[in-house]
């Protein structure tokens, strides 16, 4: 006599499938099935971060169901479910971390060959917005918005440097009130940013010593 291996129906008449289960039980599991091949097949091939996650998050949606299975010894897929749950931290880090060093290689890129100051900024600005933006809709990825951070912190030091270049070129014209004001414009935006201050005291000490070759005490 057949037994379904899911839920317990038994009789003379019954049929079960390959896996044991009954005409209701059968077509439920192989739509879990089908969905954690497809996304498990697509995650590496998806051109987008977001799809790659929401391909993630879909094998886990149908490891979650089909380790119910396993814990019948109702066998689904080729690897355990419950093994293939164990490993998606470790994809959904891999993917984010592989996302955030590709939008900093841009970011830094455009900082280098960009013509004028917003043009070496805005590489920076449009990273930091779309990691912003992947960590408020994949809020379980911690690394978006650590990179976002460390960006910020780039982004902060590169003005910096681009108000310190001003300066010396304020300087070389001459002009040493404009450039004490553009050094210390420079180290407000530094304190009143969000990166903490103990760790750009090396860009405070620098406009320190700017203003005091230019004969000022600094107010900061
Ligand atoms: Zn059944």
């Amino acid at each position: 006599m057949a037994v379904c291996g899911l839920c317990g129906k038994s009789g003379w008449l019954l049929t079960v499938d390959g896996r044991g289960l009954c005409a209701d039980c059968s077509p439920l599991v192989a739509g879990w099935v089908l969905q954690a091949t497809r996304a498990s097949d697509a995650i590496w091939h998806l051109k987008t971060i977001d799809a790659r996650l929401r391909a993630v998050a879909d094998l886990e949606e149908a490891c979650r169901q089909l380790a119910t299975y396993e814990d019948r010894q109702i066998s689904t897929l080729t690897q355990s479910p419950r093994a293939i749950l164990l490993g998606l931290p470790i994809m959904r880090s891999a993917i984010a971390t592989k996302a955030v060093l590709d939008v900093a290689y841009l970011a830094r890129q455009k900082s280098k060959s960009g013509a004028t100051s917003s043009g070496r900024t805005s590489g920076y600005t449009s990273a930091i917005g779309q990691l912003a933006k992947l960590s408020v809709q994949f809020s379980d990825v911690v690394e978006f918005a650590a990179g976002a951070a460390l960006l910020q912190s780039e982004l902060d030091r590169l003005r910096f440097e681009i108000a310190m270049q001003h300066s010396e070129v304020e300087i070389a014209k001459g002009k040493l009130k404009k450039a004490s004001e553009i050094i210390i414009g420079a180290a407000m935006a530094l304190k009143f940013d969000q990166t903490m201050d103990s760790e750009q005291h090396d860009l405070l000490e620098r406009a320190r010593v700017a203003l005091r070759a230019l004969g000022q005490d600094s107010p900061f």
